[in-house]
């Protein structure tokens, strides 16, 4: 009787997809923090458990962390090379919300397929402009779309084409006031009340310091418009705890303010941009040493300033401190955002280190921040962001049943970024799993190869 009873048990147990096993569960909205098994199932969290479970395909999580995948707002690489690059740094979610692009169901289309990690859009000011404006440049504006006033004709076609868009699922609007000088108070309006209108947060690569800050509170505040604040850290320098005080208060008197860090010291862009060339093109050459060509790690003077701004490419920006990008990181009302840059082969190694260097650096070597805030920054947060527009995000930032099986399992005694400035591609160590819709992308702390189950996150169309 009891023997036939344990066996009408044990055919009843389900057998799931995957199991991890035995690993210390941190889980930033449920608080959980302790050791628990995991059943995965058709892409989902099936159950979180301290009872043995059985599964197709067992994750040994025994002495390492287990979290929900990490998903980053801010990632301008949108290739397979690049997604392989932030499935080993734990994302689970890579996302293009500043530059994004000026048609969104191609971008889509795009991907449909699949990728190694889930993806998406903005439908961005910059992008939408340079169409807009028949800029003559092929990423970030170099002609019309920096530097020519939009008529009237112009900037309603402007916010025509952000609203299809949104239409077509775009997660959020993008922006970066630096990189269209040229657009007038009224076209950032324009763009600011379509965010309004439709309850989209706007994700602005505001204009520097704190001057920047207040014109794009100012154009939050006047017409309702949710604001994220792109890189807090790289926009303020020796100003960040000073605007970092101005979001706190704006969001204690009720604004849908939020903001974002990566944390390096020196920033990146394209040498043609409006943003470097409208600093740089009469500097002298003790401030051209600022500026790194990222291809040779020479600084520039005016001579080979001109020379490479002939020819394009990303360079490497030196104008902040460590001590300004800790303020940013350890800052409780920061998301943490790779701004991943890579191009032609080469870019920041914030494309490849910035979650592991977080977990390295400031919760293990500086202990600045606890391990459950680095992990909230690193998945609720940025899920949270987006909820309102994308329901979807729901499922995702959290380890839960019916959650999204998005996981990233590391080592927290081993776990550190590795890229440098000169080694940029170099991926992080102890990131051990990282699971996308149930599928193993990252095993053993290396790269899963020919699987694709990234999926789009896309908003529903605006009522
Ligand atoms: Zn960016």
């Amino acid at each position: 009787m009891v023997i036939g009873l344990l066996l009408a048990l044990q055919l009843r147990t389900p057998v799931y997809d995957r199991v991890i096993l035995g690993g210390h569960v941190m889980d930033p909205a449920s608080r959980l923090d302790a050791v628990r098994n995991i059943g995965l199932t058709g892409g989902r969290i099936a159950i979180i458990t301290t009872h043995a479970i059985r599964g197709r395909d067992t994750v040994d999580a025994r002495g390492l962390v287990v979290a929900p995948g990490f998903i980053d707002l801010h990632a301008h690489g949108q290739t397979p090379e690049t997604y392989r690059f932030y499935s080993l740094d734990g994302v689970t979610t890579a996302l293009e919300l500043e530059l994004g692009t000026s048609d969104v169901a191609a971008w889509y289309r795009e991907r449909s397929a699949g990728e190694l990690v889930n993806y998406g859009v903005s439908i961005g000011h910059i992008k939408v402009r340079m169409a807009v404006m028949h800029d003559s440049g092929t990423w970030m504006p170099v002609s019309d779309g920096a530097y020519r006033a939009a008529t009237p004709a112009e900037i309603g076609e402007i916010a025509q084409r952000l609203e299809i868009g949104l239409h077509e699922g775009a997660v959020d609007i993008g922006a970066g006031f630096p990189y269209t000088p040229a657009a007038t108070r009224d076209e950032l309006l324009a763009v600011f009340r379509v965010a309004a209108r439709t309850k989209t947060p706007i994700h602005v690569h505001i204009r520097p310091g704190v001057a920047g800050l207040k014109e794009a509170l100012a154009l939050a505040g006047e017409t309702h418009a949710p604001l994220h604040v792109v890189h807090i850290n790289s926009a303020g320098l020796a100003e960040t705890p000073a605007m970092l005080e101005m979001i706190r208060a704006a969001r204690a008197s009720g604004h849908d303010v939020t903001t974002e860090a990566y944390p390096y010291d020196a920033g990146m862009t394209e040498i043609q941009s409006a943003t470097i060339q409208d600093v740089y093109k009469n500097a002298p050459d003790e401030r051209l040493a600022e500026l790194e060509w990222a291809g040779t790690g020479e600084r520039l003077n005016r001579e080979s300033f001109e020379r490479y701004s002939q020819i394009g490419g990303p360079v490497v920006v030196h104008t902040n401190t460590e001590q300004m990008v800790a303020v940013a990181i350890n800052s409780p009302l920061t998301i943490f955002a790779s701004d991943a840059y890579w191009q032609k082969g080469t870019g920041h190694p914030r494309t490849t280190g910035t979650f592991a260097k977080v977990l390295g650096r400031y919760v293990r070597e500086a202990h600045s921040l606890s391990l459950m805030e680095a992990i909230r920054k690193m998945t609720l947060m940025p899920a949270q962001r987006l909820e309102p527009r994308v329901p979807a995000m729901r499922q995702k930032g959290r380890l839960r049943v019916g959650a999204d099986a998005d996981i990233t399992i590391f080592d927290p005694a081993t776990v550190v970024d590795r890229s440098t400035y000169r080694e940029p591609s170099l991926s992080p160590v102890g990131i051990q799993h990282v699971i996308v819709n149930g599928v193993s992308v990252v095993a053993n702390g290396r790269a899963v190869e020919s699987v694709a189950p990234g999926k789009a996150v896309r908003a529903e169309a605006p009522r």
